[in-house]
């Protein structure tokens, strides 16, 4: 019967995420599972089935791994002097398309500088 059990936590776990916010993390599922019986390890492996199948789409967010339902750019700016994290919207990355042959499914840039307030102080 462990593969019924399987099927209710991932119906659960389905759930939970559709009524997340775009943005989530791993940790944020299990938090909201975890009363249900369900264990860390099922909700990452759930989690990476679903990348697989490209229902959602991961991004590196300050050492943390973020995932997302809808949205495919997850970019930052980092001060070289502070370290102060901005996030960036993308919002047109077609442009990307023409240095790939591959099919470009999401995108996360980083780009390093100098924010405002060293600058300032430069
Ligand atoms: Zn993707
Ligand atoms: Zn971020
Ligand atoms: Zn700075």
């Amino acid at each position: 019967m462990a593969e019924k059990r399987e099927t209710r936590q991932k119906k659960e776990i389905e759930e939970i995420i559709s009524k997340t916010n775009n943005l989530f993390t791993s940790e944020e599922i299990y938090s909201k599972i975890k009363s249900k019986g369900v264990g860390i390890a099922t909700v990452y492996r759930f989690l990476k089935e679903m990348e697989k199948n490209r229902e959602i789409h991961s991004f590196v967010c300050d050492r943390k791994k973020l995932y997302s339902k809808k949205e495919i750019t997850h970019s930052h700016f980092v001060c070289e002097s502070c370290g102060t994290r901005k996030h960036i919207i993308l919002d047109k990355i077609d442009f990307l398309k023409k240095y790939i042959d591959e099919d470009l499914c999401h995108v996360q840039i980083e780009l390093s500088g100098v924010c405002e307030s060293c600058k300032k102080k430069e």
